[in-house]
């Protein structure tokens, strides 16, 4: 048995600790967080604060009933500020003040903090970022007390742009800014401009190319580089994170290319008693192996896995994150996986593009709509590299085929094979899939 001490308790320390409990009745486990709060969907607090998520209840874990059920010790409020590696200890603060604790092993997954660029003139009174519990809180308050009409949401990547969703089905008139020349640059700009022309669709003001320079008038009024004025009630940012590396730098635990925490295939930092998972670590790209962050749900899941069986002594690797995302924009749907064009070109590695634009399934049954699938590849075998879809109806399927595909390292010639299943509410007798696949077996060398 080990004394397991692990530091945060969201999404990838509260699923570490239940994963160890799984295999493990003995050890002694505690989680630490700073926050109030521990297995909570961040995930989730957009849709509360636009009301399709009623009760805020819905999004929390009690921390009593997660400790009972897993047999741990929880101590929210609580930072861990220190790690001596030599003595195996940790030095946390609560409001008793400093307190130390030894460890067997220890986890960390402090995740990242969302970025707050210093903006002069900025009023923290009506400017939010989302990250945690306490976020939302001020953001739903916000709502309710002033009952602003308008928002400027700066960023668009995927929590600025579901932000705009559920401000906009508030009532509030939303201006989204982002000093690229597109919207979801997680996917290439001929699909990133179906998003922006359904954002117009909907009554929302883009600005790309264009970035905030400074406020005005108590942060009611956005100054932009371009010269040009936003008047807003309150402004979303969502300019991106990072991630919370201040523990394992001042513990001189090695730092990857991207900034983030290096690990192991086991997830083991550079000292073997110490684990990493989730926001703060970098692994490997599926695809390239080159060293990648990705802050999602899904590789902090599956690290708490590969972590809890390396601690009962199975050596499952993790084999890497593909980066497989999807997120709702009002009607449409927006998923990717894999590469885009631009991460490509950085990395140097020449590829081909499919794009097909189809419907969900066939015309003449109800709900049928639109869908735009992207895929790149290497001209020679073939091989999958990202892909992309967008639509109205049966794209999280799509998405979902594809990124097996790029796991399985299938290659576009397999993808005229994959039998799909038809019926007239969900496809074609050939999938959209099918179609783009022979496309793009057709442009093989
Ligand atoms: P977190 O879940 O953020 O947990 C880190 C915890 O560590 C925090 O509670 C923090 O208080 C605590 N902590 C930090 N430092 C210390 C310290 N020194 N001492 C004690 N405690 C500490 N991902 C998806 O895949 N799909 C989605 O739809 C999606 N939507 C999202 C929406 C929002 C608004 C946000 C913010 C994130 C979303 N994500 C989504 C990302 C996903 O939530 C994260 O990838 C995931 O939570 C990462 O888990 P983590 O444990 O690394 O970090």
């Amino acid at each position: 048995a080990h004394k397991i001490l692990i530091i945060g308790g969201v999404g990838g320390g509260a699923t570490v600790a239940a994963q160890i409990r799984r295999n493990d009745k003995e050890s002694e486990i505690i989680l630490f967080d700073k926050g109030s709060y521990i297995s909570f969907s961040n995930c989730g607090m957009p849709y509360y604060i636009g009301d399709t998520v009623e009760e805020r209840d819905q999004l929390l874990y009690p921390e009593a009933k997660f400790a009972e059920k897993y047999n741990l010790v929880i101590r929210t409020n609580t930072e861990v500020v220190s790690i001596d590696r030599d003595r195996k200890t940790i030095i946390y603060k609560d409001t008793a003040g400093n307190h130390k604790e030894s460890y067997d092993k220890l986890i960390l997954s402090p995740g990242a903090s969302a970025a707050t660029p210093p903006i002069e003139g900025l009023n923290a009174d009506r400017t939010f970022p989302l990250h945690t519990i306490p976020d939302m809180d001020a953001i739903h308050s916000f709502i309710k007390r002033n009952k602003p009409k308008t928002a400027a949401i700066v960023g668009a990547g995927f929590i600025g742009l579901e932000m705009v969703e559920n401000l906009h089905a508030l009532g509030l008139n939303c201006t989204m800014i982002d000093r690229s020349e597109q919207v979801i640059k997680l996917v290439d700009s001929d699909m990133g401009s179906i998003v922006q022309k359904h954002l117009n669709d909907k009554g929302v003001t883009v600005i790309l190319n264009d970035g905030l320079d400074y406020y005005s008038d108590e942060g009611k009024r956005l100054h932009l580089n371009s010269g040009e004025v936003i008047d807003a009630d309150m402004t979303i940012m969502a300019v991106g994170i990072k991630p919370n590396t201040k523990l394992a730098i001042e513990s001189s635990l090695k730092l990857g290319d991207t900034g983030a925490v290096f690990v192991n295939e086991f997830m083991q930092t550079t000292d073997p008693a110490i684990y990493a998972l989730g926001d703060v670590v970098e692994t490997k790209d599926l695809i390239t192996e080159t060293p990648r962050h990705i802050a999602l749900a899904w590789p902090a899941h599956r690290q708490a896995f590969i972590i809890a069986s390396h601690l009962n002594g199975e050596r499952i690797p993790y084999k890497g994150t593909l980066g497989s995302a999807i997120l709702k924009v009002f009607d449409l749907t927006v998923g990717a996986a894999g590469h885009n064009s631009a991460s490509l070109k950085k990395l140097g590695i020449p590829f081909k593009e499919a794009v097909i634009e189809s419907y969900s399934h066939v015309r003449y049954y109800p709900g049928s709509d639109k869908l735009w699938i992207k895929i790149l590849f290497d001209e020679e075998s073939g091989r999958l590299y990202g892909a992309h879809t967008v639509g109205f109806e049966g794209v999280d399927k799509r998405l979902a085929v594809l990124s097996t595909a790029i796991s399985a390292k299938l290659n576009v010639a397999d993808l005229p094979e994959l039998e799909l299943a038809y019926a007239p509410p969900y496809s074609n007798a050939k999938d959209p899939i099918n179609i783009l696949g022979y496309k793009a077996s057709a442009m093989l060398k």
